[in-house]
């Protein structure tokens, strides 16, 4: 049985049998992995509560020939306290975990710059350092241009002009101006262009400015449509409470 160590955050848990779970998490090194804690489930598990999500650990893990198995977790950051708490805070963190595990994949390939931006946006989540909304979109935004997608903000897509850029086309991959606008585009003012381009600016940073439900729909429509699987736990924000 060869045994391995690394850090991670736990993206997300699913039962097993009748006392254990499934825990998929992104480590620094090791990619994502999924992998069993036996035994979790019951009142006195040796696991506690550090294998819940968001809680960042250092793990000892056996290679399975079919799932790995969670030998030790010793909770390196407990920032998972200050997200469960804070309702806007619990469901920006579902929305980014569930996006890095749609992005990453399983292949046991190191992925750290993504492991390093999830982390970073939980660390701000968590200490309150920005607006739940602007932690969101931005890690949105980032973690999607990590992995290849990332929306031209500074010029037509189509012809290359840099003025009169009114429209932002997510299939075409970014802005239009107003002679290639298409059907579908939505269309943007020069602030929303603005906003745009300070979200998807790392690190994950402050911006002055109001939350625009039209620039939430841009990001989350981006991600879903180069996933091309829906983040379910989108639907659980609500614009009407700005985050
Ligand atoms: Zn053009």
């Amino acid at each position: 049985m060869s045994l391995y160590s690394d850090e991670g955050l736990v993206l997300k848990t699913v039962k097993l049998g009748e006392a254990d779970r499934i825990i998929t998490i992104l480590t620094a090194h090791h990619g994502k992995i999924r992998a069993v804690a036996k035994g979790i489930r019951r009142t006195r598990s040796r696991f506690g509560a550090r294998l819940e999500p968001f809680m960042r650990n250092q793990l000892l893990i056996a290679q399975g020939r079919n799932l790995d198995v969670i030998l030790q977790a010793s909770c390196i950051g407990s920032y998972a306290n200050n997200i469960i708490t804070n309702y806007e805070a619990y469901i920006t963190a579902e929305v980014m975990c569930e996006t890095a595990d749609k992005l990453c994949t399983l292949e046991g390939i190191a992925q750290q710059d993504q492991y390093t931006l999830l982390l970073g946006a939980i660390i701000a989540l968590a200490q309150k350092r920005y607006v739940t909304w602007q932690i969101r979109l931005s890690y949105i935004l980032q973690a999607m241009a990590l992995a290849g997608w990332r929306p031209q903000l500074d010029a037509c897509v189509i012809c290359g002009a840099h003025t009169q850029l009114n429209y932002f086309s997510v299939a075409h991959g970014g802005l239009l101006c107003q002679y290639d606008a298409v059907s579908g585009a939505y269309r943007v003012s020069g602030a929303q262009i603005g906003l745009l381009q300070a979200l998807q600016h790392a690190p994950i940073k402050g911006y002055q400015g109001e939350n625009d439900p039209q620039i939430s729909r841009i990001v989350e429509t981006w991600a879903q449509y180069y996933l091309e699987r829906p983040i379910r736990s989108t639907q659980l924000v609500n614009f009407k409470y700005e985050f």
